[in-house]
């Protein structure tokens, strides 16, 4: 019956028209399809805006502050973020440094339902009505960093968090490089109808390496991307690389399912469709293997094994 549901909320969204034109109200656009909601809480592409709210109740229970710098000591407190997302937050920085010599500092990682209330409430009394809060300010639920994998970003060079910072060379190299860490920029310029929020250069948000490039690629929101990846097998979405899940997405965007149609069959089993479904969207000279161990550091059950002591280096390496 749930298969149902969202194949009829799928087929509703993939009829209306995507490329959104200023003429199409911003009502129509600001309610995400109804497959959105597909996603677990924990899942890390789990959508959370204006109109799909978190309780107070949903906590993480895998937060951890990374080691990475912040403006003041005590803004430590504030930074934290679930495990896997922190770990890739280090590796960013320690890229941004290395490649780059930008020295970035984190503001703002987990926030409770609790500060979310506070925050929005003096918004409120600021501001002097609830309206005029909610254009700023998310109400309490309403936003990501309750996930644990929304991080506020700075830089040495650009203390502020305002739109600013995406003009500064710190804010340009994370747009072009957070999606080797699993980040996308959340909220882009052109997406504020479908997001809910106005441009934020600063904010970030973890999805993992593979869905970060192929949103990358699609050039995207999240919001859109979801909806479209709630037709294909659970097993695609947590295996598939950049290279399939892009491909597969702008298929499915202007009707193909031709390749979703190998997926859902599985031919060849998981693995074997996996491979099939991949053919069609690989660069040249690109096998299915490279194009897998791009986005997945840990090595796969196909792949060679690899020793231990490789890893600190490859999580770099592999990125490029
Ligand atoms: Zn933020």
């Amino acid at each position: 019956m749930k298969k149902y549901l969202v194949f009829f909320a799928l087929i509703i969204f993939l009829s209306t028209p995507l490329a959104g034109t200023a003429e199409q109200t911003a009502a129509s656009q600001s309610a995400p399809p109804a497959a959105v909601s597909t996603f677990a809480q924990d899942d890390t592409l789990f959508v959370v805006n204006k109109e799909v709210r978190l309780t107070s109740e949903y906590i993480p229970q895998d937060l951890v502050t990374p080691r990475v710098p912040t403006r003041k000591k005590s803004l430590q407190d504030s930074i934290q973020l679930r495990g896997d997302a922190a770990m890739q937050l280090e590796a960013m920085f320690l890229a941004a440094d290395i490649e780059a010599g930008h020295t970035l500092y984190a503001v703002s990682g987990y926030r409770s339902y609790g500060i979310q209330q506070i925050n929005f409430n003096n918004k409120v009394d600021e501001s002097g009505s609830r309206d005029r809060a909610m254009r700023t300010v998310a109400p309490a639920g309403a936003s990501e960093h309750q996930l644990g994998l929304a991080m506020d970003i700075q830089s040495k060079n650009f203390l502020n968090l305002n739109q600013g910072f995406g003009e500064t060379q710190e804010g340009i190299w994370l747009m072009e490089n957070s999606p080797r860490f699993g980040f996308i920029l959340r909220y882009k310029k052109e997406w504020s109808d479908i997001t809910g929020f106005s441009y934020e250069p600063w904010h970030f948000r973890y999805v993992g390496v593979a869905h970060a490039k192929a949103i990358q690629a699609l050039d995207i929101p999240l919001e859109t991307y979801t909806a479209y990846l709630a037709a294909l097998p659970a097993y695609a979405i947590e295996g598939g690389s950049d290279v399939l899940l892009a491909g597969l997405v702008k298929d499915l965007m202007v009707g193909n399912q031709q390749q979703l149609g190998i997926l859902m069959s599985k031919t060849g089993g998981e693995e074997g469709a996996l491979r099939g479904a991949t053919k069609k969207y690989l660069p040249d000279n690109t096998t299915y293997e490279q194009a897998l161990w791009a986005v997945y550091p840990t090595p796969r059950p196909t792949s060679a094994p690899r020793l231990d002591d490789d890893e600190e280096v490859s999580l770099f390496q592999i990125g490029g």
